[in-house]
């Protein structure tokens, strides 16, 4: 949040605007910084609560300039105020277009105030809701147990990253873990303990993994892992390292719980992986074999190489 005075940016190529604009506004309130049009006005703008246009000699330039101020990514820039002249009506016209507000020169001081004043207050109400639309995307994109991704976005971006994957011809891989005889731990531990093994298991999982892989609770003890730009023998190496962290962790209070996990890995490219649903489905049936096999080791989908050597595991 700005807090005052607000620092107010004037662009004006001629001296005479600044003055008349110290003397509207007062020092207690507001603080100017002058400078003419140049490449370096959007920078500066990013620094101060309001910047205020003064088209002069250049109207064109002028609406150039706002054009480049005002983002088109979604975020809210600083407000904008256009001193304009009654004529060409088109400069002012357009200035209200691009989301300016606009004041016809000659103005009255007390009206400045006021419109500056409502810009301002408009500015940090659109400021504050956009830090709130921020937060509910990332509430409703988090696992609210674990903090880590949760099924829907998983999904999503599953999804996208398989669209890239096939688009640019690069590798995908997806690791599915369940957790092995959860149950026994809630039983013998009771579920609030259960559930702080799922925190702990999450928080290893996000630390065992590359920035860009995206970790999530798929549903109850049971974790996804995408790893874009990675083929099978990387994602391998990563379930192996994630499997040897998973049971060397010690959870409870005192350290005497630790759990074992069962994964399923699967890649694109591969003949039997066209879409995403088929990378999901191929790595549920590798973790399906892999809890088959006795649990604790990772199985690839079976139409895939076999990997590892049953002696490389149980460590
Ligand atoms: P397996 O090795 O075959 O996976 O055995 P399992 O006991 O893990 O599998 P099963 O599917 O029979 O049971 C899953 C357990 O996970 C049962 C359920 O109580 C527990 N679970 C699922 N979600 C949560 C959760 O949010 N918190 C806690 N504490 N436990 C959960
Ligand atoms: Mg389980
Ligand atoms: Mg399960």
């Amino acid at each position: 949040m700005t807090t005052r005075p607000y620092t107010l940016l004037l662009v004006d190529d001629s001296q005479s605007t600044l003055p008349r604009l110290a003397r509207a506004l007062g020092p207690e309130d507001f603080a100017l910084r002058l400078t003419g049009y140049g490449p370096e006005v959007p920078r500066l703008a990013r620094e101060v609560a309001l910047v205020v246009l003064c088209p002069g000699q250049d109207p064109a330039g002028m609406l150039a300039l706002l054009e480049r101020l005002m983002p088109n990514d979604g975020t809210v820039g600083p407000p904008v105020v256009v001193l304009a002249p009654a004529e060409p009506r088109n400069t002012w016209l357009e200035a209200l277009r691009l989301g300016a507000e606009v004041i016809i020169d000659p103005w009255e001081g007390d009206e400045l105030v006021g419109r500056v004043r409502r810009s301002l207050a408009q500015h940090h109400r659109l400021q504050s809701l956009s830090t709130q639309v921020g937060e509910l995307q990332r509430l409703s994109a988090t696992d609210g147990l674990t903090g880590v991704h949760n099924h829907r976005h998983f999904q999503e971006r599953l999804r996208e990253e398989f669209r890239r994957a096939q688009r640019y011809d690069d590798a995908l891989s997806l690791i599915l873990l369940d957790l092995d005889h959860f149950k026994d731990v809630n039983d013998r531990y009771g579920h609030a303990a259960g559930d702080g093994v799922l925190r702990e298991v999450a928080g290893a999982l996000q630390r065992g993994v590359r920035e860009t892989d995206l970790v999530a609770r798929y549903g109850g003890e049971e974790f996804a892992v995408l790893l874009p730009r990675t083929h099978l023998t990387g994602a391998l190496t990563v379930a192996e390292r994630v499997r040897r962290e998973l049971r060397a962790l010690r959870l409870g209070g005192d350290g005497t719980l630790h759990v074992t996990a069962s994964l399923g890995v699967s890649s694109f490219p591969h003949r039997t992986v066209l879409s995403p649903e088929q990378l999901l489905l191929t790595a549920d049936e590798a973790l399906y074999q892999a809890k088959h096999e006795g649990r604790d080791r990772i199985c690839l989908h079976p139409q895939m190489p076999p990997f590892p050597p049953p002696s490389s595991q149980g460590s």
